[in-house]
């Protein structure tokens, strides 16, 4: 374990309550207290006024996003955001969803402080009330946030938000029996009935969706290309969905980047606890959003109309994934019934063969 991931690890096991951080219980109080302590320490000042915290009410029941700013040599400049939420879904630790993210953003900001900032602001962003009953609706943070506090206020340049980012990615089993597997390390193909479904080239996969919404964006993945212990492979966030609180950046025309491991056999179960998760992985994801967020501080991200635009991105997804799945990817290919992913409809029907087995 690097250095970087023993910290994650340990602000991953500070905010998981054993009795989960679900808006209005006294666990989510504590996460509320513990995060306005580090997003303090990590040398941030308050996004606006004097707190970090920025409370709202619906409907008589309180929430609070906590949001700060790692100061920029310019912060006349449109700012840059991370965000995440740390709201549980249910009444238990909730580790990878999404403690993982917000320990990663929290060291992701303290980082580049450190490193004496970039031009622009970051906003680390921690949102309230992602999990139902709030998902997509009023009182969801990552809303209020940006109606309340960003709209005809402050521009944000571009935003990374991130969810379930603390686990191996792993093979559905359904999907297992199909595939014959080739080992890593000896090249040698072994059948389904042998396959480990932690299977070492899929397990630091890595999916990045939003590249489509400013054409400058598949130029930030490509400059940094595969990054060092990650997989990563760009999609469409049409093809999920908004799973997360980027919903509101995209729908404004915000440029931005949404990363996640998807879902997997712990999402919203009471064994997703600490314990499970990859903290080398996560300390790579961490430098990986550092690089992303230096880069799309330095772009212009002109041309934005306040509008979605979706830009064509199919290279940068086909490019991706041969590299991803490497070894894998003839297999891959002939379990989805395609050649090659070098048309927007072969790629669609690989992400829908993918998606349909749960790899999402
Ligand atoms: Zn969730």
């Amino acid at each position: 374990m690097t250095t970087l991931s023993k910290l994650l690890r340990q602000d991953v096991v500070a905010i998981c309550h054993d009795d989960g951080r679900k808006v209005g219980t006294p666990g989510h109080d504590d996460a509320r207290e513990y995060l306005r302590q580090r997003i303090s320490e990590i040398g941030c000042v308050p996004y606006i006024g004097k707190s970090f915290e920025l409370p709202y009410k619906v409907a008589h029941q309180g929430f609070c996003n906590l949001v700060g700013r790692i100061p920029g040599r310019d912060s006349k400049l449109p700012p840059l955001l991370v965000g995440a939420h740390y709201d549980s879904v249910i009444s238990f630790p909730c580790a990878d969803d999404n403690a993982a993210a917000v320990a990663i953003a929290l060291h992701a900001g303290r980082i580049i402080g450190e490193s004496g900032g970039l031009e622009r602001d970051v906003v680390v962003a921690i949102f309230d009330a992602e999990e139902p009953p709030y998902f997509q609706g009023h009182a969801m943070g990552s809303n209020r946030f940006y109606e309340d506090h960003v709209l005809g206020k402050r521009e944000i340049h571009a935003a990374l938000v991130m969810d379930l980012v603390g686990h191996d990615v792993s093979l559905p089993d359904a999907m297992s029996e199909g595939l014959p597997v080739i080992d890593p390390l000896t090249g040698s193909i072994y059948d389904s009935a042998r396959r480990d479904t932690s299977n070492p080239a899929l397990r630091s996969l890595l999916f990045v969706t939003g590249s489509e919404s400013h054409q400058e964006l598949t130029g930030v993945l490509g400059a940094i290309g595969q990054p060092k212990g990650l997989r990563v492979m760009p999609t469409l966030n049409s093809y999920v969905g908004d799973m997360s609180d980027h919903g509101v950046f995209r729908r404004n025309g915000v440029p931005y980047f949404f990363l996640s491991c998807g879902m997997w056999e712990h999402y919203h179960m009471p064994t997703d606890t600490p314990d499970r998760l990859n903290y080398d992985k996560m300390s790579a994801i961490t430098h990986y959003v550092i690089q992303m967020i230096t880069l799309m501080g330095e772009r212009e991200l002109a041309g934005r109309t306040g509008k979605e635009q979706i830009h064509d991105t199919l290279d940068l997804e086909s490019s991706f994934m041969r590299e991803a799945f490497g070894d894998l990817q003839q297999l891959v290919m002939r379990w989805a019934g395609i050649s090659d992913v070098d048309t927007r409809a072969t790629m669609s029907q690989l992400v829908e063969r993918l998606l349909l087995m749960g790899l999402r």
